[in-house]
């Protein structure tokens, strides 16, 4: 056998490929449900969370994301809830920190910034070189109607001090109709003042919540149209390897980031899967095809056998999300909180 055709083969095995040729090489972990914040639009003020017994322990999680690395994951992102309000979230944290550079190219973090300022000398020393931080005002009293038990001020301090860490931020905010809709423009210039990214995401409907969805669609084309009659904005091919598409905005030398699952279908060239904190498989953020690798995991079986069982869900990866936001309806497309899967 040649040695390309041996390489071929030797990179199928370690690659996960979806029935639409897509290379599924990042992988999102919830570490919790649970969060020190209670985000209008993504929980509920009292939510029911999970019991413990139904959690994945750390060793468990680390269990998985070794499969995954095996099978070409070369990104992974811990999310929740708040990835940062698990107990002895660190030392998982460590442990896959090491494996960077061994298959995994980078580990990062979405947050809602709460703990930075404890945690970010230590996410640098494990590795950590980006963290995504959601802040969807600068305005300490519509924050606190926004996360409902967050604090402002605290997030600022927790960015300064990852910033001086030398973690690199980028900001994320979630167009909010008539809530922050006037304030992304400032938002962004904030951001890129301060040297962090901007990106701005769309509502979705996913999971029960108290207020109607419909209310809070703020469509990325408006705020892209409304951003383009006062910047430059550049197109530009730049990627961290998710969902978001940015520009240059000109004027403030700075990254402008659109993520649109509704207004633009984001499927096409989807390379992610996301794992649950009680080890449910979700192969697409806005369908319910899943796979319990708890079961597997906790049955014992390791490496062959999870790997076989992490293709077989990959083998059945839909083609895209079925998210629409129906104005006489208020039920969610999708049941689960994004807090289950973590965005
Ligand atoms: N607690 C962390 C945080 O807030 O960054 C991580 C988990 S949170 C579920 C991940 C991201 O999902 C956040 O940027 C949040 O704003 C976003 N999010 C939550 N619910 C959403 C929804 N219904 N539509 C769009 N984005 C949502
Ligand atoms: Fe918590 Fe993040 Fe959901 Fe806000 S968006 S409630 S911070 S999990």
């Amino acid at each position: 056998m040649l040695d390309t055709e041996q390489n071929l083969i030797k990179e199928t095995k370690n690659t996960l490929i979806d029935p639409f040729g897509r290379t599924i090489s990042y992988l999102r972990v919830s570490l919790t449900d649970r969060c020190d914040f209670r985000c209008v639009y993504c929980m509920a003020e009292h939510m029911t969370f999970l019991p413990k017994a139904e959690v994945l322990s750390l060793e468990e999680i680390e269990i998985l994301c070794d499969a995954f690395i095996n099978l070409g994951t070369k990104k992974i992102r811990l999310t929740g809830g708040e990835p940062l309000v698990r107990k002895n979230v660190l030392t998982l944290i460590e442990k896959l920190g090491k494996k960077i550079g061994s298959g995994l190219e980078e580990l990062t973090i979405t947050t809602n910034g709460s703990q930075l300022t404890r945690y970010s000398e230590q996410l640098f020393e494990y590795g950590i070189r980006r963290v995504n931080v959601s802040m969807d005002t600068l305005n300490s009293e519509l924050f606190k109607k926004i996360t409902r038990w967050g604090n402002l001020e605290k997030v600022l301090e927790g960015i300064k001090s990852a910033q001086k860490s030398g973690i690199k931020i980028k900001i994320n905010a979630v167009a909010l109709k008539n809530v922050n809709e006037y304030e992304l423009e400032s938002m962004m210039k904030w951001a890129h003042n301060e040297g962090h990214d901007f990106t701005i995401i769309e509502t979705m409907p996913m999971g029960e919540i108290t207020e109607d969805r419909s209310d809070q669609y703020l469509p990325l084309s408006l705020v892209r149209g409304r951003m383009k009659e006062k910047y430059t904005l550049v197109e530009s091919d730049y990627t961290t390897g998710g969902p978001a598409r940015y520009v240059q905005v000109k004027e403030t030398g700075g990254k402008l980031g659109f993520i649109t699952p509704l207004t633009h279908n984001f499927c096409e060239s989807c390379n992610r899967v996301r794992l649950t904190c009680t080890g449910i498989l979700y192969m697409c953020l806005g369908q319910d095809d899943a796979a319990d690798l708890r079961k597997v995991v906790r049955k014992g079986i390791k490496e062959q056998g999870l790997e076989d069982a992490i293709r077989e869900a990959i083998s059945r990866k839909p083609k895209g999300h079925d998210f629409e936001i129906n104005r006489r309806s208020s039920s969610p497309s999708v049941k689960r909180h994004m807090s289950v899967t973590g965005g």
